[in-house]
């Protein structure tokens, strides 16, 4: 009798069920305790930090209990909060628990997202999905697109199809337009491409902090008497700075008056295309030739989930696509997903997405995403009403930023006294703001994404941060 080899990764039914259950059990916690959680770890330099001090890769494995009580006690209690109510800063990650369990069930059946031939479950998935983003975007029939770790990742598939589209592109001599408000992933996305990022043009924005259509005009004007290659304008839908969204009817216009690539960028203001109040300053996105969305941002989902849309979804395929002799399947009747952007072997990301979408439905996301730009709204109002406070730039689309104003103080001093402030805020652990500047004005920026914020939320917010800053004076 042949003796079994035995398996180094076996735990009994049982085993398996209790760590399960206690990591669901944990993540549960974790959600109803989480307004009773610092928002972050205090700053280093407070004496109130613990530090992580992890064991070492042990020899013989120390049993799930012991790795899951160090990952617990040292990892996760190491962590930034982004689910906290209260994270206000940068783009909070508010993900919905059913987001992680998704996760969870596409780990756990291991699906493979980049071929469709013998998967047809997570084809249909990805493509329902995705499906749903063009409608919201009013894109038509001929668009598609496919699911990315992010924001970044889906400007670079973007900007990387919009350059295999174009034959006759002198890529030493082509402009890319853009405006000082843009994320810094574009030029990041142009530099990996193999543009010259000499040759971006950063627009000037206006008072709204938006593209100035005229200045942009000039631009390529000037470029094309000078001989270059006028080639992309990038508009944003939502700035990370102040939530500001170009105005992309014009810049719509201008790419077709010059026959330049439009692409938008959405991955933090694109969801507040479902706020029915709001859609109208999106008009103009459905003439982009492509848009990045970011789902792990103000859509709920855990990271990562990004989504690139193409206007024309064949553009992708003849980008990407590679068929060497070792994946040549036969019959694949429905596009692989792997021939529609940079990565072969893709996590099942859409999935979670389509499952939250299919647990609550649309009309929930529609919701959640109001009560995001109605809290920024009110945030707005309250600080209006404060004599030492002042909105440094309204309340566009989920961002206000504001800074304090009270006492005889120069310019610099109340820029020191405002980082001031949003660092003792950040140590108190009841909150996380972050900073900007705006024409060398350090301003407080407050991004209210939480589906669970409320009313009573902000007004604590801005109550402690009044008791700091005077305090702190
Ligand atoms: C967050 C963000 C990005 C980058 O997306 P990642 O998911 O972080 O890669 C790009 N553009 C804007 C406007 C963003 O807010």
């Amino acid at each position: 009798m042949s003796e079994e080899k035995p398996n180094p990764f076996t735990q009994s039914a049982e085993q398996m069920r209790a760590l399960g259950y206690k990591v669901v059990d944990q993540l549960i916690e974790h959600q109803l305790n989480i307004r009773n959680q610092a928002v972050v770890p205090p700053f280093p330099d407070t004496g109130k930090r613990q530090g992580v001090n992890l064991p070492e890769i042990p020899l013989q494995g120390r049993g799930a209990d012991e790795a899951l009580k160090i990952a617990t006690h040292q990892v996760f209690a190491n962590t930034m909060e982004l689910t906290h109510p209260r994270f206000f800063a940068y783009v909070p990650g508010p993900a919905i628990f059913e987001s992680a369990i998704a996760d969870a069930l596409a780990a756990g059946h291991n699906v493979f997202a980049g071929t469709s031939l013998h998967n047809e479950g997570a084809y249909h998935v990805e493509k329902d999905t995705i499906d749903w983003l063009c409608r919201l975007a009013d894109y038509p029939e001929s668009a598609g697109g496919l699911f990315t770790s992010g924001g970044s990742m889906a400007t670079l598939t973007a900007l990387y199809t919009a350059k295999s589209s174009h034959s006759d592109l002198d890529i030493a001599n082509a402009c890319v337009y853009v405006s000082s408000e843009t994320h810094s992933c574009v030029e990041r996305a142009l530099s990996i491409i193999g543009f010259n990022t000499e040759l971006i043009r950063t627009i000037r924005v206006s008072s709204t902090r938006t593209m100035r259509v005229d200045d942009l005009n000039q631009a390529i004007e000037q470029d094309l008497k000078a001989g270059m290659q006028p080639f992309c304008i990038v508009g944003t839908a939502g700035t990370t700075n102040t939530g500001a969204i170009d105005p992309l009817s014009s810049l719509a216009d201008i790419a077709e008056q010059y026959g330049l690539w439009f692409h938008v960028d959405a991955a933090f203001g694109g969801p507040a295309m479902l706020s029915r109040d709001s859609r109208s300053l999106f008009a103009g996105i459905e003439r982009a030739n492509s848009l990045a969305l970011d789902a792990h941002k103000w859509l709920f989902q855990a990271y990562e989930c990004g989504i690139c849309l193409l206007k024309d979804a064949q553009l992708l395929q003849q980008a990407y696509r590679r068929v060497p002799a070792y994946m040549r399947d036969p019959d694949a009747e429905l596009p692989n997903y792997r021939d529609m952007g940079p990565q072969v072997t893709r996590a099942f990301k859409a999935f979670k997405l389509w499952f939250s979408l299919q647990i609550y439905g649309e009309e929930a996301f529609r919701k959640a995403v109001q009560s995001g730009i109605d809290l920024a709204r009110y945030a707005q109002s309250q600080i209006e009403k404060k004599p030492d406070w002042e909105v440094t730039s309204n309340a566009s689309v989920g961002i206000v930023s504001f800074r304090f104003t009270g006492a005889d103080l120069s310019l610099e001093q109340l820029n020191s006294v405002n980082a001031r402030i949003v660092r003792s805020m950040t140590n108190s652990g009841f909150a996380f703001l972050s900073s900007t500047e705006l024409d060398g004005v350090y301003v407080i920026r407050l991004c209210p994404l939480h589906p669970d914020l409320q009313r009573s939320d902000i007004d604590e917010t801005l109550a402690t941060l009044a008791r700091i800053a005077t305090e702190d004076l």
